[in-house]
C-alpha cells in the first residue's frame, strides 16, 4: 500500500505510529482488522488517524462525538485537542452540542438556515448572545433548571424489579438488578455504553428472555407470566427507541401506524372511533391531525419521535420505557420532546424508565437516577443527590466526563477530571 508515493514500508510504519497515537490498543493487530470489529469510540479514533495521515493544516470534524457516550466523548475531544497542540493544525468542529463547544472551542460560529447569524469568543457568546437564534439555542440547552426535591411517594410500586439478570452464553450482561418505579415517577438509567441499559429494558419487556429474577408489575411477575397474560399486560408498558425510523414501518401511513394498536387490542377502542382518536393523539404530541395520511419519511427526526410517542400512547400505557429516545435529536427538539413527555406524565400519571447517556437531560427530567456499570447498579438516588452529592466514584467520573453548555462550569469539570485522572483511556 502506498500513500502519497510514500514507500510501502514507511507507510506501514507511519500507519502503526498513527494508530498508536490515537490510542488504538495493539496497533499491529488492529491493522489487520475491519471497521466493524472496533467500538464506536475506536472507529472515531480511526477516522481521526486517517485524517491525520495527510498532515492537514485544518481538520474538519463533523459531529465527531455525537454518537458516543460521555466518557468516550470526553476522551475523543481530549485527543483532538492534544493532536492540535502537537501539530498546530486548525480545528473546525461542527456540533449541535453546546457542551462540546464549551469544552473545546476558542471561537464559535452560529449558523441558522444556511447563514452565519453570530460569531465570537465561545465563552463570550454563551454569556452574552446577541442574535435571537443564539439566545434560543442557549435557552434550550438542557441541565439548567432546578432539580425536584425527593418526594415521598407512598403506596405500592408500579414496577418492582428484584435480582433481574440476563446472560448471553457465559457473558453476564445484567447481574441481578433491583429497583422500583412508583406510579407517576420518572426513573432514569445512566451508564456508559455496554453497561446493560438496553438489556435491562429488553429483559423487562421479555423482548429478550431474562435469565433470572423477578419483575413485578402491579404485583404480577412479568418474568414468569404465561404469554396470554403477558400479552394483556404488555400493552400497559410501551417502549420508545432512539431511532424512530426503525420502529415505524415506512409503508404504513401515520393513521395506520397508530391505529394498528387497536387492531391488535380491539378492547381499547372500537373501530368507528379510530379516526377521531388518531386526530386527538396527533394533537396531543404537537402534530396536526391532517398529518395522519402522510408516511414516516415525510417527517423530520423530531416529528417521527412524536409519532412514535403517539403510537405508544394509543395503547394507554402506565409505563413508558424510553431507550435513548431523545439522544439523536438536537437540543431545541430534545427540549420539546422532554416537555411533551413531562406534560403526558402530568396528564395521565404515567411513569417513565428513562434510559439516557445525556446527563443534562436526565438532570432536567428524572425524579430518581440509577447508575449502571458492567451490568450492575452501582448507585441509586434522588436526582439532586446524584448530581450534587454523588457517592460512587463511577458516578463522579460520569458526571465529570459529561459536558455542560456553560463554559465556566465546563472549565471546573475539566479541572476535576484532570485532578482525579478520571479519563485516562
Ligand atoms: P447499553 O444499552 O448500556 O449500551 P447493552 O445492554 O446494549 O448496553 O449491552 C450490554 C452488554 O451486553 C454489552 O457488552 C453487549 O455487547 C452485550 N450484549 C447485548 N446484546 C447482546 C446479544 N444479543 N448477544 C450477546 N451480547 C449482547
Ligand atoms: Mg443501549
Amino acid at each position: 500500500m502506498t500513500t502519497h508515493g510514500t514507500p510501502a514500508n514507511e507507510a506501514q510504519q507511519r500507519a502503526l505510529a498513527l494508530l498508536a497515537r490515537v490510542g488504538i490498543p495493539q496497533p499491529a493487530e488492529a491493522m489487520l482488522k475491519y471497521p466493524h470489529q472496533f467500538s464506536g469510540g475506536q472507529r472515531q479514533r480511526l477516522m481521526i488517524a486517517m485524517a491525520l495521515a495527510f498532515k492537514p493544516d485544518i481538520l474538519i470534524a463533523d459531529e465527531p462525538t455525537t454518537a458516543l457516550d460521555v466518557t468516550v466523548q470526553a476522551q475523543v475531544l481530549a485527543l483532538l485537542e492534544e493532536l492540535q497542540a502537537e501539530t498546530g493544525m486548525g480545528l473546525l468542529l461542527i456540533t449541535h452540542d453546546l457542551g462540546v463547544v464549551a469544552e473545546i472551542a476558542d471561537r464559535v460560529v452560529v449558523m441558522n438556515s444556511g447563514r452565519i447569524v453570530e460569531t465570537g469568543d465561545a465563552a463570550e457568546v454563551y454569556r452574552n448572545p446577541q442574535h435571537p437564534y443564539t439566545k434560543k439555542l442557549i435557552g434550550a440547552a438542557p441541565g439548567k433548571g432546578a432539580m425536584p426535591a425527593e418526594r415521598d411517594r407512598g403506596g405500592e410500586p408500579l414496577l418492582k424489579v428484584e435480582g433481574l439478570s440476563k446472560h448471553y452464553g457465559a457473558f453476564q450482561a445484567l447481574k441481578g438488578v433491583s429497583f422500583r418505579i412508583m406510579p407517576g415517577e420518572t426513573v432514569a438509567v445512566v451508564g456508559e455504553s455496554g453497561s446493560g441499559k438496553s438489556t435491562l429494558a429488553r429483559a423487562l419487556l421479555r423482548l429478550d428472555e431474562p435469565s433470572g429474577g423477578q419483575a413485578l408489575y402491579k404485583g404480577r411477575d412479568l418474568v414468569t407470566m404465561v404469554p396470554k397474560e403477558l400479552f394483556g399486560l404488555r400493552r400497559q408498558i410501551q417502549m420508545v427507541f432512539q431511532d424512530p425510523t426503525q420502529s415505524l414501518n415506512p409503508r404504513m401511513s401515520v393513521y395506520q401506524l397508530i391505529a394498528e394498536a387497536w387492531a391488535i387490542h380491539p378492547e381499547i377502542l372500537p373501530r368507528p372511533k379510530w379516526r377521531e382518536r388518531v386526530a386527538d393523539l396527533l394533537t396531543k404530541v404537537g402534530l396536526s391531525p391532517d398529518m395522519a395520511q402522510r408516511y414516516p419519511h415525510q417527517f423530520s427526526g423530531g416529528q417521527r419521535q412524536r409519532i412514535a410517542i403517539a403510537r405508544a400512547l394509543a395503547l394507554e400505557p402506565r409505563l413508558i420505557i424510553c431507550d435513548e429516545a431523545v439522544s439523536a435529536l438536537d437540543v431545541s427538539i430534545q427540549a420539546q420532546i422532554i416537555a411533551l413527555l413531562e406534560g403526558l406524565r402530568r396528564e395521565f400519571g404515567l411513569s417513565y424508565l428513562f434510559i439516557a447517556h445525556d446527563l443534562p437531560v436526565v438532570r432536567d427530567f428524572a425524579d430518581r437516577v440509577i447508575v449502571m456499570k458492567q451490568g450492575e447498579i452501582v448507585e441509586e438516588g434522588a436526582v439532586r443527590q446524584i448530581f450534587e452529592a454523588p457517592r460512587h466514584p463511577y458516578t463522579r467520573a460520569l458526571l465529570a466526563a459529561g459536558l455542560d453548555p456553560d463554559p465556566e462550569v465546563q472549565a471546573r469539570r475539566r479541572a476535576a477530571r484532570t485532578a482525579e485522572g478520571l479519563l485516562t483511556a
